[in-house]
């Protein structure tokens, strides 16, 4: 089970196919954007055949990064041929439309002779390429299709010469078949690379505009930034496909953050999916489909619609109390990533605020964020979730969390090197700037601080004197706080796990950051799509130190808590649960299937079932110890499906 499904209750309906066509006219851009030189071609021979369009079902298998099913048409993001509308024309727009291809050859032309000179003048080759290009931007064939599509298709300019390439592009057959002809590939490859330089040329910087979306779509993209991720919010995004990515990278974590269906790590998407293709996101199989059949599709929506009652009728019973059957109390809270997630938090049920990812605040921004600005956006955070706790994170930045305000060294291994608190030591105005915001902060409620990524306890004790320090500024500054503000760390190195019983006297609490800590016991990149399935946190290694480190928590009376994606697992959080741990920190979504995932379970029981996954030999004996001994159980949990919903 290393991706069992997850609950959701997505504002975003089932997509419903768009029309594509919009009436309204873009506004005309006609600056090319210069690009990378083209490779070594030359022209191709002139078409003969009919268009060939690959309109095949084609079905891929991913990670499910967030539970849902959407269905919609596809955005691919980052390819010229999703920047613009296909809209039909009025007969009076077609000079109009015209005159614009002739001034998008014309761009073109410039754009590619602009290269011509950043070129090294040894290069002679390069000219003859340039000059079949430039050729081949005029090319007669071309032309009239384009001509025909926009006099009798009416349709405007950006359609009609992307659908025109494509057309010329099919001629050279299916990809698969001619992928062995290195002729073909070539001349396939001119006619894209000729068709882009129209439309770049058209387009204008409107490409450069990640994702504005004019209707629902499903956004398929090889990888999306934090930013990226968070417009989503804004957007009519009805679920997303990358090709990179697993259930722990950051794009899962804010889709289930947003309650947005995903997929990740489907490698080829990219390549296989085109804007405008239709296609279903299963987010809880991890399936994705291409043109999907009219009977696929009605499935996928009853699915969805499944999946929306199943979350809907467990958020019903969000504000009961977590507790075991037997009557122990679990605390469970949310991890938020933007502000806005506080009051979803308070909204499924959450007891504060476990994690707060305060680099979200930093990143995609070109200048840092001040104190004053730091402490209005925590300061939010804390009332609204006021009187329960907010346990603000420190910047994790670095590793694969990059922020570009911070001039951050070329590693060759990035999530081994300068980050989170090695680089908050580094810089110590910028970690005191968003220590004082945060103690500011501790003046409107119940504030933690903890540091992510502490390895060894010099690193705790330095933290803890410029802790000191930002109280003395503060104080000075005339600004109120709280008397005490609990300083905490995350265990998510192995060595801190290790010597958990030397850092329980440093750290006022723990929280168990398995994410990371998977990451870096098992020696497996938690980006890497293709270990994800040997990247368990089930893997009794990780068991052993996460009992490990709640035995001496236990000891020196200090809380633990574990804030890493197993915790919004049903099955893991019950394994938890007898591994001694009683408070968990998840994505606001999940909490209401956790609460009631563990009231089915009695600790006695839990404590069993740990005892024996503690003995297995591998993940693998473990998920079937689970899959065994609660799966049967947990089943509807498990599904994410409501099985009485009429359609
Ligand atoms: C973790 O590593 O488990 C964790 C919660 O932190 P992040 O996912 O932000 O690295
Ligand atoms: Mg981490």
């Amino acid at each position: 089970m290393a991706n069992p499904p997850r609950v959701t209750n997505s504002g975003h309906p089932p997509g419903a196919y768009p029309p594509l066509e919009d009436p309204r006219l873009p506004e005309t851009k006609s600056t090319a954007a210069p690009s990378e030189p083209p490779a070594p071609v030359v022209p191709p021979p002139p078409p003969s055949v009919a268009a060939f369009v690959d309109i095949e079902p084609r079905q891929f298998k991913g990670i499910a990064g967030s539970p849902g099913v959407a269905v919609g048409p596809a955005i691919v993001l980052g390819d010229i041929r999703a920047s613009f509308v296909r809209r039909h024309i009025a007969s009076a727009q077609i000079p109009h439309e015209l005159e614009r291809i002739t001034q998008a050859v014309i761009d073109a032309k410039r754009t590619l002779r602009a290269h011509d000179s950043l070129m090294p003048a040894l290069v002679r080759e390069a000219n003859a390429i340039l000059d079949a290009y430039d050729l081949m931007l005029s090319d007669p064939t071309l032309h009239e299709r384009i001509e025909r599509k926009v006099r009798s298709e009416k349709k405007c300019a950006e359609w009609a010469v992307s659908e025109a390439s494509e057309e010329i592009v099919a001629l050279f057959g299916p990809r698969e078949a001619s992928d062995r002809d290195a002729y073909i590939v070539e001349r396939r490859h001119d006619i894209e690379f000729v068709g882009e330089r129209l439309l770049k040329a058209l387009v204008g910087d409107a490409a450069d505009h990640a994702l504005r979306l004019r209707e629902p779509a499903i956004v398929i993209a090889r990888d999306l930034s934090p930013a990226d991720t968070a417009s989503m919010v804004r957007e009519p995004v009805l679920g997303f496909v990358t090709c990179v990515g697993t259930r722990t990278s950051h794009t899962s974590i804010m889709a289930r953050a947003i309650e947005i269906p995903c997929v990740v790590g489907v490698a080829d998407a990219v390549t296989h999916i085109r804007t405008g293709d239709m296609v279903i996101v299963d987010g809880l199989t991890g399936l994705v489909q291409v043109h999907p059949s009219e009977e696929a599709i009605r499935e996928a929506k009853q699915r969805s619609a499944q999946h929306l009652a199943f979350a809907r009728r467990l958020l019903a019973a969000r504000h009961m109390p977590a507790s075991t059957r037997d009557g122990v109390a679990l605390d469970l809270k949310a991890n938020v990533e933007l502000p806005a997630e506080a009051i979803l938090a308070v909204d499924h049920g959450a007891r504060g605020i476990g994690l707060y990812r305060t680099e979200f605040l930093y990143i995609d921004r070109t200048s840092q964020p001040s104190e004053q600005e730091q402490y209005e956006v925590y300061r939010a955070i804390v009332e609204a979730v006021s009187p329960h706790p907010t346990t603000l994170r420190t910047f994790d930045i670095g590793g694969d969390k990059f922020a570009s305000t911070f001039q951050l060294p070329a590693e060759m291994n990035p999530a081994l090197g300068l980050r989170a608190v090695r680089l908050a030591l580094k810089q110590p105005d910028v970690f005191l700037t968003q220590l004082r915001a945060m103690i500011r902060a501790s003046a409107h409620g119940d504030v933690r601080i903890m540091i992510p990524m502490v390895s060894s306890v010099h690193e705790m004790r330095e933290v803890r004197r410029l802790m000191h320090h930002a109280i003395e500024q503060v104080r000075a500054r005339g600004h109120a706080f709280a008397e005490h503000i609990p300083l905490g760390m995350m265990i998510e190195v192995p060595a801190a796990a290790v010597m958990a019983d030397v850092f329980a006297r440093e750290a006022e609490f723990f929280s168990l950051g398995t994410n990371d800590l998977v990451q870096y016991a098992l020696a497996i990149d938690r980006g890497s799509e293709s270990l994800a399935s040997q990247a368990s946190p089930f893997d009794p290694a990780i068991l052993r130190m996460i009992r490990f480190v709640a035995t001496a928590a236990r000891d020196r009376s200090i809380p633990v808590a574990l804030c890493g994606a197993m915790a919004s697992d049903p099955l893991a959080a019950c394994l938890l649960v007898g591994l001694g741990l009683r408070e968990l920190s998840m994505e606001a979504a999940a909490i209401p299937e956790i609460k009631e995932a563990i009231r089915r379970i009695s600790v006695p029981e839990a404590e069993a079932l740990a005892h024996q996954a503690l003995g297995c030999e591998s993940a693998d004996a473990v998920e079937q110890l689970l899959a065994r001994e609660l799966a049967p159980r947990l089943i509807d949990l498990l599904a994410g499906l409501a099985d009485d919903v009429a359609t």
